[in-house]
C-alpha cells in the first residue's frame, strides 16, 4: 500500500539529510584517519631508521672496544707469558664482551684459556676458519660467525696477533663472543623492546642472522630479506616490509661499516590500530552532538517544507475517497515555498470551482436539486421555520414542441433570472428538475411567501418571453413551522398546492391547506 502510494516527502527529505550528513562524516573520518595514518607511518619509519643508524654506530664503537681489549691482551702476552690468574682477571674485566679468552700459538695450539673454558682445553688445536685466518693474516680481526666445534655455540672471534720482544709472530690472543648467550653486543641490540612488538635483528655481511630475539633462528641465511640486502650493500633507510610470517612492519635499516653487518629495527604495523581506533572514537564522540543538532534541524526543516504538501496530499486523498456529504474542509496552508504556494492556490481555485459546479444547476445557475435537499435538511435539523414555494411552467411541453428545445431552454433561463431577481439573501432559489423551480424562504410566512410567489408569477407573465408570447406559471406553497419535520412531507404539500393551481386553471398560486387536498 505504502509503496503504491509513494514515499512520504518528509521521510525522503529526512533520509536525504541523514544520508548526506553520514556520508560527510564518513568521508571526513576517512580523511582524518588516513592523514593520521600517514603521519604515524612516517613517524615510525623515521624513528626506526634513526634507531637502526644509532645502533650501527654503537655497534661500531663496541667492535672497536673489543678489538682494543684484545690488542691490550696480545701486547701483554707478547712481553711476558700471562699467568692463569692474570688471564682470568682479564676475562673478569671483559666478561661482558667475551665468553672466553684464549692465548693461541702460531700453530693454533691453545696455550692458555680463561677460567670459563667452554670445552676449550690447553693443548688442543683450533680448527675454525677464524683461527686459520688469524694465523694467516697476523692482524687484528673479527671473524665471520662460526659454530664452535666443542659447544655448538655460534661464535664471533675477536683476535689480535702476538709478537714477542724481537718482533716475531708467536700467535694470537682471541676473545670469543657467544651470540647465543647474553653479551654486550646482543644486549645493546636487544634493548629495543617497547612492549609494542618492535624488535631488532642483525645479519652479517653474508646475510646470516647473528642477533635475533628468536635464538633458534641465529645463523639462518636471510638473503631474501629486502632490507637486509639493502643494508648489507651499504644503504640505510626505512620502508614497509612483510616478515617471514606474513606480518607487516615499519622497518628501519642501517649498514655497520666495520664488519658490513645489516641492522634492522622494526615495528609491527598493527601499532597503528589502537591510535586510529581511538581517533575514530574521539571523532565520533566529538561530532555526535553536532550530528544530532544537524539531524534535529534537518528534521524540523523537512517537516516545515513537507507539512503543507502532506496536508494537501492528505486532503486530495480524502477528497477522492469521500462522498460529497462527508467532504472535508480545505486545509489552511501557509508556506513560504514558491511551489507549495502555487500548488495550493491552484488547488483552492479548482476546489471552489468544483464546489460551485456541484451545488449549482448548469443551465440556469440556480441552486440544484442536491443543494435544495441539503438546505431543506439543514433548516429542518436546525428548526428554522421556512416556506417552500414550488412552481411549474404551464404548458411547457407545447413551447418545446412549437419553438424547439433551445427556445425552451431560454424560457427556463429567463424564469431563473426572475427567481434570482426577486429572492432576498435569506432565500434559496433552485431548479427542482425539468421545468420545475422553487424558492426556499427562510422565516417565510403565508404573507411573505404568497407575496413573493405572486410577484414572481406576475413578473414572469408580464415580461415578453423568448416565444414572444407570455409565460405563465402555477405555484404551490407549503410551510415548515415546527410541526412537520419531514422534508418529503413538506415537498408533497407544496406539490399538492401546485397541483391545485394546475387543476384550478393554471397561472395562479395556491397555499397548501390540509382540507383542500385535491385528488391527483
Ligand atoms: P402542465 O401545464 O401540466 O405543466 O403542462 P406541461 O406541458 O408543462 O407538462 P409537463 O410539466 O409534464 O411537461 C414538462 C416538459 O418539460 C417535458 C419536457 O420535454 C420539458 N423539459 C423538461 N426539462 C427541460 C429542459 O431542460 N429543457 C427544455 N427545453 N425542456 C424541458
Ligand atoms: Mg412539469
Ligand atoms: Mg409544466
Amino acid at each position: 500500500m505504502g509503496a503504491r502510494k509513494g514515499l512520504k516527502l518528509r521521510f525522503v527529505l529526512g533520509f536525504l539529510v541523514i544520508g548526506s550528513v553520514l556520508l560527510t562524516a564518513i568521508i571526513g573520518g576517512y580523511f582524518a584517519m588516513s592523514a593520521n595514518k600517514s603521519s604515524l607511518t612516517a613517524g615510525y619509519l623515521k624513528s626506526n631508521s634513526q634507531y637502526a643508524k644509532k645502533l650501527s654506530s654503537n655497534t661500531s664503537e663496541l667492535i672497536q672496544i673489543m678489538i682494543k681489549n684484545m690488542d691490550a691482551i696480545a701486547s701483554m702476552a707478547g712481553k711476558e707469558s700471562l699467568s692463569q690468574k692474570e688471564l682470568d682477571n682479564w676475562h673478569s674485566a671483559s666478561e661482558q664482551y667475551f665468553s672466553d679468552i684464549l692465548i693461541v700459538d702460531s700453530n693454533r695450539v691453545v696455550e692458555a684459556v680463561s677460567f670459563k673454558r667452554n670445552g676449550i682445553e690447553i693443548g688442543m688445536v683450533l680448527e675454525s676458519i677464524a683461527s686459520f685466518e688469524a694465523v694467516k693474516q697476523k692482524i687484528p680481526l673479527i671473524s665471520d660467525p662460526f659454530v664452535g666445534s666443542k659447544t655448538n655455540r655460534l661464535l664471533v672471534m675477536v683476535s689480535s696477533p702476538i709478537f714477542n720482544e724481537l718482533g716475531e709472530y708467536v700467535g694470537f690472543a682471541a676473545g670469543n663472543v657467544s651470540l647465543n648467550e647474553s653479551n654486550a653486543l646482543n644486549k645493546m641490540l636487544s634493548e629495543h623492546f617497547y612492549g609494542n612488538g618492535s624488535y631488532v635483528y642483525v645479519a652479517d655481511k653474508d646475510g646470516h642472522l647473528i642477533v635475533h630475539p628468536d635464538k633458534a633462528r641465529l645463523n639462518e641465511l636471510i638473503t631474501d630479506n629486502e632490507v637486509i640486502n639493502k643494508a648489507v650493500s651499504g644503504l640505510s633507510g626505512s620502508q614497509k616490509i612483510v616478515n617471514s610470517k606474513g606480518s607487516s612492519y615499519f622497518a628501519g635499516y642501517a649498514h655497520e661499516p666495520i664488519l658490513g653487518w645489516a641492522i634492522v629495527a622494526q615495528t609491527p604495523i598493527s601499532v597503528l590500530d589502537k591510535p586510529l581506533k581511538d581517533l575514530i572514537l574521539t571523532l565520533a564522540l566529538r561530532s555526535l552532538p553536532i550530528f544530532i543538532l544537524i539531524l534535529l534541524i534537518a528534521w524540523y526543516v523537512s517537516y516545515v517544507i513537507s507539512k503543507p504538501l502532506f496536508d494537501l496530499a492528505a486532503f486530495s486523498e480524502e477528497a477522492v475517497l469521500s462522498t460529497s456529504a462527508t467532504r472535508s474542509k480545505m486545509p489552511k496552508i501557509s508556506s513560504w515555498i514558491y511551489e507549495v504556494k502555487q500548488l495550493n492556490q491552484s488547488i483552492v481555485n479548482h476546489i471552489s470551482l468544483l464546489n460551485k459546479e456541484i451545488r449549482l444547476d448548469g443551465l440556469t445557475g440556480l441552486a440544484n436539486r442536491k443543494t435544495f435537499d441539503f438546505t431543506i435538511q439543514e433548516w429542518l435539523a436546525e428548526d428554522i421555520p421556512f416556506a417552500l414555494i414550488l412552481l411549474d411552467i404551464d404548458h411547457f411541453k407545447s413551447i418545446n414542441d412549437q419553438y424547439g428545445h433551445l427556445v425552451g431552454d431560454e424560457v427556463l433561463i429567463v424564469l431563473a433570472s426572475h427567481i434570482k431577481g426577486l429572492s432576498r439573501s435569506n432565500d434559496v432559489g433552485f431548479r427542482y428538475g425539468g421545468e420545475e423551480f422553487g424558492i426556499l424562504m427562510k422565516f417565510g410566512t403565508i404573507q411573505t411567501a404568497t407575496l413573493l410567489a405572486e410577484r414572481l408569477r406576475e413578473a414572469v407573465a408580464a415580461e415578453p418571453s423568448p416565444t414572444n408570447g407570455s409565460i405563465f406559471v402555477s405555484i404551490g406553497i407549503s410551510f415548515a413551522d415546527g410541526k412537520i419535520s419531514d422534508a418529503k412531507e413538506i415537498i408533497e404539500m407544496a406539490d399538492n398546492a401546485l397541483y391545485q393551481s394546475k387543476t384550478n386553471g393554471r397561472n395562479r398560486t395556491t397555499v397548501y391547506d390540509s382540507k383542500n387536498t385535491g385528488q391527483r
